[in-house]
């Protein structure tokens, strides 16, 4: 589970819709930015609590959040700690349940296009060394929302066309008497209904529960450039969860594991390995064949070469993502020595000793 939000709201796992939206707005008053200007720890955490209201305050989305451990359902990816990818600014559907609960901002479109947009993805694809060689194109099968083919993504039955909403009477906005400590307080809502559009359809799409969107296995393509490093993430525009009622898709971040080969070690862009030769060969010289990345290649051991001597294969490392370079292949050569000659080599060795 990437993160846990009942723990960020500090709530039981059976906490009932009300405690959950208490606790998101106690915290949320606390914590405001306003009052902790600079403040970047207050700042994430603030940021923190209104993903995990936006989730658990959501009934849909708390569901696939309780099943899944993810918003987003089967398809993110499931035990991808310390993921970075929303680490910038990235908050959708932030700001308007904040204007829902403090009455700030009148209801207007930015709220709502915000809300609608679908929600971000998280997968992880692993691959091995070899297949980074080159820009490699992998195909996933993920679970999600996609734009619903009935309605064209309009939430509505074919044909029938849209009225002003009765709960918010077309303003977008619903106030609400709420008893406190201080007193009665009015609060302004996003209207429920119409999720602050002012409208409903008169009839809704019945394939997808006027919302526009419902959830399917696709599958997609993934370009990833040769050279990615290991724990790298990708970011592939409108490729998350499609938007409500025909909205902006979210994105899908794609996590990036290279599987370790016991041959091989990374070093940035070079590879290094070893290898073990003879040590009449490392004596008078020879050529071996070394594996690369790139498939076996033939390697000149020069006469005189040394035990732990390293030699390069220029450019037959990984590539320099983003640049027609390559690192280089490093083999360290170890020499073996023998520890039993047969008469010929001692006869041999014993000669070449007397000519010294
Ligand atoms: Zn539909
Ligand atoms: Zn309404």
């Amino acid at each position: 589970m990437a993160k846990d939000y009942y723990q960020i709201l500090g709530v039981q796992r059976n906490a009932s819709a009300e405690e959950v939206k208490k606790a998101y707005r106690k915290m949320s008053k606390e914590l405001h930015p306003d009052k902790h200007k600079g403040d970047k720890d207050v700042e994430q955490r603030f940021k923190e609590i209104n993903e995990a209201y936006e989730v658990l305050g959501n009934p849909k989305k708390k569901q696939t959040y309780d099943q899944f451990g993810t918003a987003s359902g089967p398809g993110g990816g499931a035990g991808f700690e310390g993921f970075q990818g929303f680490g910038n600014g990235d908050f959708s559907g932030f700001a308007d349940i904040f204007e829902s609960f403090f009455g700030g901002g009148a209801g207007g479109g930015g709220g709502k296009r915000k809300r609608n947009r679908g929600e971000d993805m998280e997968v992880g694809i692993s691959l091995e060394l070899k297949d980074l060689v080159e820009d490699a194109e992998r195909t996933i099968e993920i679970q999600k929302m996609v734009a619903c083919a009935d309605c064209d993504g309009s939430g509505m039955e074919k044909g029938s066309k849209k009225i002003t909403c009765k709960e918010c009477s077309g303003t977008g906005q619903v106030t609400r008497q709420q008893q406190s400590f201080f007193g009665t307080i009015a609060q302004r809502f996003v209207c429920p209904d119409c999720q602050g559009a002012g409208e409903v359809p008169e009839k809704k799409c019945e394939h997808c529960g006027a919302e526009g969107r419902k959830q399917e296995k696709v599958r997609v393509n993934i370009l990833v450039p040769a050279g990615i490093r290991d724990g790298q993430t990708l970011r592939i525009r409108g490729q998350g969860n499609a938007g409500r009622l025909g909205d902006e898709p979210g994105d899908l971040y794609v996590h990036i594991s290279v599987r370790s080969d016991k041959r091989f070690t990374r070093d940035g862009d070079d590879i290094r390995s070893d290898t073990t030769i003879a040590v009449i060969d490392a004596i008078l010289g020879t050529q071996i064949r070394v594996e690369t990345v790139r498939g076996p290649v033939d390697l000149k051991i020069p006469e005189g070469t040394q035990p732990e001597q390293t030699l390069r294969l220029k450019e037959k490392g990984m590539p320099v993502a983003g640049s027609s370079r390559s690192g280089n292949h490093y083999v360290k050569i170890h020499v073996e020595i023998p520890k039993k000659l047969s008469r010929t080599e001692k006869k041999i060795m014993e000669e070449w000793r007397s000519t010294r």
